[in-house]
């Protein structure tokens, strides 16, 4: 059979993708080199019975009124504002920085006004925010840099936030109020009976067929197909013509134990000591009852599956390059997070993949 579309990857990309083209009466052929879908959205229960995200805790949130209705088709949505605390020398604080995390931190009794005026005392004034250094210094300066930043990124990326791009520590706020939650936008919700259920129901339509444990790069020629979407990495697609672009990778440790809960916040940041950047409780995201605690440590690395893009100068000009190559495609587009070397939350991405749908259809 001839597909009108062939689609690398069951990601959000991809299966958003797969369902906009079969509702405007394209046949679409899906594959992915895993044996699941749902990408890194993909959750399972564990040998325990509990609703796992094995690629490391994802949590829903958007400001996208579109987006949202959009994915309330396939999904019915459990209210859930994520909350994190950061270890610093034995004491937890509440991150993103608030009001609370500096009375703490500096054992000051400090109201919203007066915290402000603190802020201008501490912070290292930037003209231009160029790098992840100069959000952090600008906002909340040298030493809630060093307590909460500069160590966790290093784990991170093995970079330091002078050699990151300023997006990356902008994703996390400073405030001046007492919000504690980590993220502030208008919708924060977890599909109600997972992920993974989520997807079965975006790709359950008759013009959709899936093709698991199926790597694209060995298995093209088997298909035939008249456009072709690839949501994987692009330094791969092209053969590394221009060299490799760096993906971050990561490695996660799994385990449950046998009581009802592991920590007092569904995620702890380990900024400055041991070798994982966080531990995350999966129960405490997503409601589930169960007497037992499964969790997640989550340890940084340069090889291994590409998870994250590096967002800097140098990565960002080898990326235009394939870029430039990707554009002169024909019938052959690129999405998500992995083809676009976007660190794109699944919000965005999914915003991605409906913007091409509409041009594709
Ligand atoms: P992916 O989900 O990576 O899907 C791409 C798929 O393509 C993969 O399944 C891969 O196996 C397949 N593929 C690649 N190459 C080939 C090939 N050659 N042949 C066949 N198949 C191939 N976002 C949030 O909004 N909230 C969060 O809390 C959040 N937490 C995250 C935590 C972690 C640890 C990570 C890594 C990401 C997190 N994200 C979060 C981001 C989210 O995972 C992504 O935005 C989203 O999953 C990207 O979807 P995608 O379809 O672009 O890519
Ligand atoms: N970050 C940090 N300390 C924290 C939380 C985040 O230094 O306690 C920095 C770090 O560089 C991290 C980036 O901000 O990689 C983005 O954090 P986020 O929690 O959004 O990362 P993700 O969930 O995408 O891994």
């Amino acid at each position: 059979m001839k597909y009108d579309f062939l689609i690398v990857g069951c990601g959000f990309s991809g299966a958003v993708l797969a369902r906009e083209l079969a509702e405007a009466n394209k046949s679409v052929k899906i594959i992915d080199t895993r044996n699941h879908i749902g990408g890194n959205a993909f959750d399972i229960k564990d040998k325990n019975g509990i609703l796992i995200h094995p690629y490391g805790p994802h949590i829903f949130h958007t400001n996208s009124d579109k987006i949202f209705a959009y994915l309330s088709k396939y999904t019915k949505w459990r209210f859930y504002e994520h909350r994190v605390l950061a270890r610093n020398k034995s004491k937890h604080y509440q991150i993103p920085i608030n009001l609370n995390t500096i009375n703490s931190f500096f054992n000051l009794s400090l109201n919203e006004k007066q915290v402000e005026s603190f802020f201008e005392k501490i912070r290292i004034k930037k003209n231009k925010i160029k790098t992840s250094e100069d959000v952090v210094l600008n906002s909340v300066g040298e030493e809630l840099c060093d307590a909460f930043f500069r160590g966790y990124t290093k784990k991170q990326w093995d970079l330091d936030l002078s050699e990151l791009s300023a997006g990356v520590a902008s994703r996390i706020p400073t405030r001046t109020n007492k919000d504690d939650r980590y993220f502030s936008d208008k919708y924060q919700f977890m599909p109600k009976k997972g992920y993974s259920d989520l997807f079965k129901n975006l790709l359950n339509h008759s013009s959709i067929s899936i093709d698991l444990g199926v790597d694209f790069f060995e298995s093209r020629d088997k298909y035939s197909y008249k456009n072709l979407i690839y949501t994987g990495p692009i330094d791969k697609f092209y053969n590394f013509k221009y060299g490799k672009l760096p993906y971050r990778s990561l490695i996660f440790k799994h385990e449950f134990y046998k009581k009802p809960s592991y920590q007092k916040a569904a995620t702890i940041n380990f900024p400055n000591e041991y070798k994982f950047t966080r531990i995350t409780e999966f129960k405490k995201i997503t409601g589930q009852k169960h007497e037992g605690t499964s969790i997640v440590r989550e340890y940084s690395r340069s090889s291994g599956d590409p998870y994250y893009p590096v967002p800097n100068k140098k990565n960002e000009s080898l990326f235009k390059k394939y870029q430039q190559l990707a554009k002169k495609e024909k019938n052959t587009y690129f999405v998500g997070r992995l083809a676009e070397y976007r660190y794109y939350n699944m919000d965005q991405v999914v915003g991605a993949a409906l913007t091409l749908a509409r041009k594709l259809c």
